[in-house]
């Protein structure tokens, strides 16, 4: 099955594919699941000299790592506030630092091994939808004194310099964050740790897994593995095989447009570089790929199925900022699914001897996957203890059949306390 028609896929540069696993292989370490966790986790574990096969039930990058926003900045699906609730302040700075390594892990690898089509753009410009000066003025500045993350305020009148709207009223730019092709980097990275002795293979979907014994067993359709150590790193695509897992994630999909060439016009709204993002819980995120065409994401909904208006649901939110934009057309329209913790942060820990998970990244999982992934290596490599950071946000029941009714229901109270926001300080 090959990928999904995208903006990224379009413009995919290294597309040499990976044979499927047709034979028995043992290992130290199997990976379930080829995207930036996957990969991540891979990488580590073969610089920390395991022997590692990762198997693929699609293709690199298939899933949410390869149909993403691209945008690549600390931090994880829940904020810091509600780490700093649960652990104090200590233990939130301590991850907040660990979720910027993640970002770190990617742009070193972009910029080490010069991996093509990735357009790293440096910038993320947060903003608020109703005026509340002191809001984000508070934010920046707390942002800074404990977590050492500089953040500049932009005001009502700079906002115009950066996106010509008058949905907008104040912001913050974080210039170490950054946005990039996000398959192009997968696509680029597997073919760096495949020359490394990773042993990658596509379009083997693992359908089996005996995981009690010392030595596990992981089966797909022609082939097995037998490995020390698993790693599952199935996302929101982690299906029945993935057994106590699959109970507890919520899959959430939700949806990406890129629209035609747009000319030089487009810059006279959105006029930054940087990627813009709402600071809704149910946001609109976008950025300028390709010089001029905008790549636009937003909704969540825990319908899995696509909708069939995507591209007019998406553009109508295009026009609630950008109304001007009315005759654009939507060259592209997607959907992916995200794995979400009832808690929305990630599981990255122990399930039992030998059997690690890596997922659960939500919303905010490009750099919370790739972190996750080298801690994960680290443990299984016995070289760390730091997924014990991670123990506090344990396994929980997805709440099985009415799972998905729990994420839409998640989905609306977002949606109302946005609403009641914006209106009661517009
Ligand atoms: C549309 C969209 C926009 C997003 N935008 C952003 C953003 O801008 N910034 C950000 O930080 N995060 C964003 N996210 C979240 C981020 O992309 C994910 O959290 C992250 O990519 C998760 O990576 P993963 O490796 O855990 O999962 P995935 O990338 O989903 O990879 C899981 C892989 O496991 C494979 N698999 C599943 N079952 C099996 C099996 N049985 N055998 C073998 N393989 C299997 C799947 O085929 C898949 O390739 C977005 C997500 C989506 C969907």
């Amino acid at each position: 099955m090959g990928s999904p028609d995208t903006f990224y896929t379009e413009t995919a540069i290294n597309t040499a594919k990976f044979e499927s696993l047709n034979q028995h292989i043992d290992t130290d370490v199997c990976v379930v699941g080829a995207g930036l966790a996957g990969l991540s986790c891979a990488q580590s574990l073969r610089d920390l000299g395991k022997n590692v096969v990762l198997l693929e039930a699609k293709e690199v990058a298939w899933g949410a790592s390869g149909r993403n926003g691209g945008f690549v900045s600390p931090g994880f699906a829940n904020g810091q506030d509600y780490i700093e609730r649960r652990l104090g302040l200590k233990a939130a700075q301590s991850l907040f630092s660990i979720s910027l390594e993640g970002v770190k892990i990617i742009s070193n690898n972009i910029e080490t091994y010069n991996l093509d089509g990735v357009a790293k753009t440096h910038g993320k410009l947060s903003v608020l939808r109703y005026n509340n000066e002191s809001l984000v003025r508070d934010h920046c500045i707390n942002m800074q004194r404990k977590y050492d993350c500089e953040l500049e305020f932009v005001d009502r009148d700079a906002m115009s310099n950066y996106a010509q709207t008058d949905s907008y009223f104040q912001g913050s730019l974080d210039k170490q964050a950054f946005h990039f092709h996000p398959l192009n980097y997968c696509l680029g990275l597997a073919q760096v740790i495949a020359k490394q002795g990773v042993k990658i293979f596509e379009n083997s979907e693992v359908i089996d897994m005996q995981l009690d014994a010392n030595n596990k067993v992981i089966t797909t359709k022609n082939g097995s593995v037998t490995a020390k150590q698993v790693v599952l790193c199935g996302g929101g695509y982690s299906g029945k095989v993935y057994g106590k897992i699959n109970k507890t994630i919520l899959p959430i999909a939700t949806y990406v447009i890129t629209t035609e060439k747009l000319g030089n016009n487009i810059h006279d709204f959105v006029k930054t570089k940087a990627g813009i993002i709402d600071n809704r819980k149910a946001s609109d995120y976008y950025r300028i790929v390709d010089n001029d065409r905008l790549l636009w994401g937003g909704r969540i909904t825990a319908k899995t199925s696509e909708p069939k208006q995507l591209a007019q649901l998406i553009k109508n939110d295009v026009l609630n900022v950008y109304p001007a934009l009315k005759d654009a057309k939507i060259d592209f329209a997607w959907t992916g699914l995200m794995a979400y913790a009832r808690h929305q942060m990630p599981y990255i820990g122990k399930l039992k001897d030998g059997v690690w998970t890596c997922t659960a990244f939500g919303g905010h999982g490009v750099n919370t996957s790739a972190i996750g992934g080298r801690i994960i290596a680290e443990a299984v490599a016995d070289t760390s203890e730091r997924y014990k950071q991670f123990k506090p946000f344990k396994l929980q029941l997805n709440g099985g059949v009415f799972g998905p009714l729990a994420s839409q229901t998640i989905y609306r109270g977002m949606k109302i306390e946005d609403w009641w926001r914006e209106s009661r300080f517009n």
